[in-house]
């Protein structure tokens, strides 16, 4: 893509009302737009990156048999009295049109869930199975002020699976706690994050979250760094202070990000629904479900917390919105413009996808963009390089630097 076509453009200053850094750097490079407190717009670039995060999880749930649907945002109101949340949830968004019937925006979509596969199941044969959708979900955050990190409007995958029995549900939780890892590690924050055992709430002992060690975070977690596991701050007493898996008590004390949590929901949600099945018996039983979160939004807003220095953004390459920044230094000489077409095509033709900023601006300005947009890979194609016959690399995240001839650029940029 060319930059000189992108509606947005970078600015100097962030906002005065953003205190995150994640918001800051976002809005600065024009990856996403406040439209007021928790509520951003995704623009090109930073919907890329948000694609790209939501491919991985959609490939990771697939993995383990999700099948994926999309549940509407606007919940009849009786769904969330059977549940008793209507009263009971005090962040849910209450929305009555002008005939006077009343919506809830959804915040989790167990209340429509549950009866969306209640009409699907009866026999133990319907079952086990689990459903998944990205969707945005809403919330009265009461602190919107962590940018995409604490969204009243955030989006959302999340997933649902149904079974027979308990030692059906752990098994299948346990695969989705891979698969999260697998997220985790793919997006890029894997050596950060830590499965977490938090309080079960009523239902279970634990639920398990995943926590991304950043300054940014509200949640404190202790880690076991015997078992790279940690417990969050909410239940440590409960464990004496140790870890819940070997005992250890020497505990290293974090900040922390929820960046996505699994949870056993046992009968919490199919018996006021009345979701059961017959056993091979005949007998009806309840379906035991789990439900598995994570924010997208969340993740990216994370990514930068943890990777973004004092220049700007830094993608890891399996989500950079680009994968190489095409920097043409301006020049009178018309064979610039001609290099730096032509390795725009070789590197499109070879499926790189390549930002060229064609702009008719400084070279220092490009590159202060250029930094703070955090592709991977920055190629300068300039007079210099030209008679060089050799083009300049730099990679974003570590700053180093080569020089390359055509080919071994096209081998790096198709390798990454
Ligand atoms: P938190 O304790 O941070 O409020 P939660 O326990 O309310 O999180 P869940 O309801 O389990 O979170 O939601 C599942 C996932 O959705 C979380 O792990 C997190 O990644 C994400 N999430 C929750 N609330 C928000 C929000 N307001 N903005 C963005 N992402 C969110
Ligand atoms: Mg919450």
């Amino acid at each position: 893509m060319r930059q000189s076509k992108l509606f947005i453009k970078t600015r100097k200053e962030a906002p005065a009302d953003e205190v995150a850094k994640n918001a800051k750097l976002l809005i600065r490079a024009g990856f996403v737009d406040k439209l007021q407190s928790g509520v951003y717009t995704y623009l090109p670039l930073g919907l890329r990156v948000l694609k790209n995060i939501e491919n991985i999880i959609r490939e990771e749930m697939n993995l383990v048999n999700g099948q994926e649907v999309l549940m509407p945002t606007l919940h009849p109101k009786e769904n969330w009295e059977t549940t008793g949340r209507w009263k009971a949830m005090t962040d849910l968004y209450k929305v009555t049109d002008s005939s006077g019937r009343e919506n809830a925006l959804g915040p989790t979509h167990e209340e429509v869930v549950v009866p969306l596969v209640k009409q699907f199941v009866s026999s133990y044969r319907d079952l086990p199975f689990s459903v998944y959708q990205f969707q945005n979900k809403f919330r009265m955050e009461l602190r919107a002020k962590s940018g995409i990190l604490r969204g009243r409007e955030f989006m959302m995958k999340d997933m649902y699976s149904f079974h027979r029995d308990p030692k059906e549900f752990s098994a299948y939780y346990e695969t989705v706690k891979n698969a999260y890892k697998n997220i985790f590690d793919r997006v890029g924050i894997g050596a950060q994050t830590y499965l977490t055992f938090a309080s079960g709430g009523t239902f279970s002992k634990y639920s398990h979250e995943f926590q991304a060690i950043t300054t940014a975070g509200e949640d404190a977690i202790y880690i076991c760094d015997k078992c790279c596991i940690a417990v969050n701050k909410e239940i440590i007493e409960d464990q004496k202070n140790s870890c819940p898996e070997c005992g250890n008590k020497s505990l290293r004390a974090e900040t922390a990000v929820e960046v996505g949590n699994i949870f056993d929901l046992k009968t919490k949600f199919s018996a006021p629904f009345g979701l059961t099945y017959k056993d091979e018996s005949g007998v009806e039983q309840p379906v035991l479900m789990g439900c598995y979160g994570i924010g997208l939004g969340r993740v990216l807003g994370t990514i930068v917390e943890v990777l973004g220095d004092e220049k700007g953004l830094v993608w890891p390459k399996e989500i950079a919105p680009f994968m190489v920044h095409l920097v043409e230094i301006p020049s009178e000489n018309p064979l610039v413009r001609k290099g730096a077409e032509k390795l725009y095509k070789d590197l499109v033709k070879k499926d790189v996808k390549v930002l060229w900023d064609d702009r008719d601006l400084r070279a220092g300005e490009k590159f202060a963009d250029s930094d703070l947009i955090g592709i991977p890979l920055r190629v300068v194609v300039s007079e210099k390089t030209l008679a060089g016959k050799k083009f300049e690399v730099k990679e974003r995240s570590s700053g180093k630097v080569s020089m390359l001839d055509g080919s071994q650029l096209l081998k790096k940029c198709v390798a990454s």
